[in-house]
């Protein structure tokens, strides 16, 4: 008999969006005509740009003429090439070429590094948090189980809240990996150059290691904060930061993202010695992964061209004037709201202290609008909502408005 990982049993019913995605069709069932609106998963709403799909034509066309097989593992150098110059030079960042792993996703990512850390390492999170960081640990063995507000036993919350500005402190008690997201999903929140560097001297005096999710950098509207982990002094010895072309470039669909682990971070392996992660994640890529397609990464390198550059940015930029209207819509009208000044998501207190899940089933029966629970996010989401900026700017015009006649005074 094949016993399962019993670990998956800790797990809570089912992931976050499926749930969303049942509640939203037996209301749909009920109601056929009623006009719905989503603002609820993080997904883009824009089709790729022209600089990108002229790449992606060129690349088959390439390789309708010769054959383009397994790639380099970490990715094409055309590729890492234009990352390290315009991600991270332009910064003044230096990256080398082998610290760079070409993926074809951040979800996958987050979800993976973990494996290369023993069962044992304690693990924290910002609460809310991306959901993948914790199951993922569950599913390792990382926890107990939850307890009734979903709280798993072993993982260190950090509940971001409206005290401190949805960005937590380090933790004071031992934690060896913790993982931040800035610009944050869900909150919308985005770190300061301080916070960061609280985050890595907490990190080099406590022998921890840093996960930083970059998903959404380029929603950052301020030119003075820090894009990446590595703009921070000392950041190369205690972190590894994983970036996505999915939401800068509407890249969901298409696939590719890219992890960045200095040579100088290091682990402790059982008799003491220090461990390089590079080497040990280089090992895991290599392995378990056989590279991303030569059309996509041909795609990805061209959001760096300069038509690609200046057509992602127009994309980001109309999401950003999204994020704007529901923000100030929804705070005109009396809602407590949050964040979406450098990402796409606003957060916000549900009205009248409805539970998250109420005011999602209020919301859908008197609105038809769609949003995200934020108990669904860990347990200090409880008493909040998230909207996403990602759809047409009319939709999201309409769905304000909806919602200040559902809910506002
Ligand atoms: C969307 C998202 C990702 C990126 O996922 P991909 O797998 O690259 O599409 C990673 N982290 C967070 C927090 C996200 O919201």
């Amino acid at each position: 008999m094949a016993d399962i990982n019993q670990n998956f049993l800790k797990l809570q019913a089912g992931y976050l969006f499926p749930e969303i995605g049942r509640r939203v069709a037996a209301f749909q069932a009920k109601h056929p005509d009623a006009p719905i609106i989503k603002l609820g998963i993080g997904d883009v709403t824009k089709p790729l740009a022209p600089a990108i799909v002229e790449a992606m034509h060129q690349a088959v066309d390439e390789m309708g003429a010769e054959a383009h097989g397994y790639g380099p593992e970490n990715g094409y150098a055309f590729l890492t090439d234009a990352i390290r110059e315009h991600d991270y030079k332009a910064r003044g960042v230096e990256i080398a070429p082998d610290e760079i792993f070409v993926s074809d996703g951040s979800k996958q990512d987050s979800g993976n590094i973990q494996e290369i850390f023993g069962t044992g390492c304690q693990v924290s999170v910002t609460d809310p948090s991306y959901p993948v960081y914790v199951d993922t640990n569950v599913m390792a063995g990382r926890t107990g189980d939850a307890d009734e507000e979903g709280r798993y036993e072993g993982i260190v919350y950090l509940p971001a809240s409206e005290e401190n500005g949805f960005m937590p402190n380090p933790p004071d008690q031992r934690v060896d990996m913790a993982y931040l997201c800035s610009p944050n999903n869900p909150t919308g929140a985005v770190a300061t150059r301080e916070n960061l560097r609280q985050w890595v001297k907490w990190a080099r005096s406590n022998d921890a290691i840093l996960i930083f999710d970059a998903a959404y950098d380029a929603f950052i509207q301020n030119p003075d904060l820090p894009r990446s982990i590595f703009e921070i002094d000392g950041a190369r010895e205690c972190a590894i930061e994983m970036r996505s072309f999915s939401k800068r470039a509407g890249f969901t669909g298409t696939r590719c993202a890219y992890t960045v682990i200095p040579k100088e971070v290091s682990g402790r392996a059982a008799d003491g010695e220090r461990v390089s992660l590079n080497a040990l994640w280089g090992r895991r890529h290599a392995t378990k992964f056989n590279s991303v397609p030569y059309v996509i990464q041909k795609a990805a390198a061209a959001v760096f061209s300069p038509d690609g550059a200046a057509q992602t940015a127009a994309q980001v930029a109309d999401y950003m004037q999204n994020a704007k209207l529901i923000r100030e819509g929804l705070g005109a009208a009396g809602f407590s709201v949050f964040g979406g000044e450098h990402a796409p998501y606003i957060w916000m207190r549900t009205p009248n202290d409805l539970s998250s899940w109420d005011f999602f089933d209020q919301l859908l029966e008197r609105a038809h609008v769609v949003g995200t629970p934020g108990s669904g996010f860990g347990p200090s989401g409880e008493g909040y909502f998230r909207i996403s900026a990602f759809n047409s700017q009319e939709n999201v015009e309409d769905a304000i408005e909806r919602i200040r006649n559902g809910f506002g005074e």
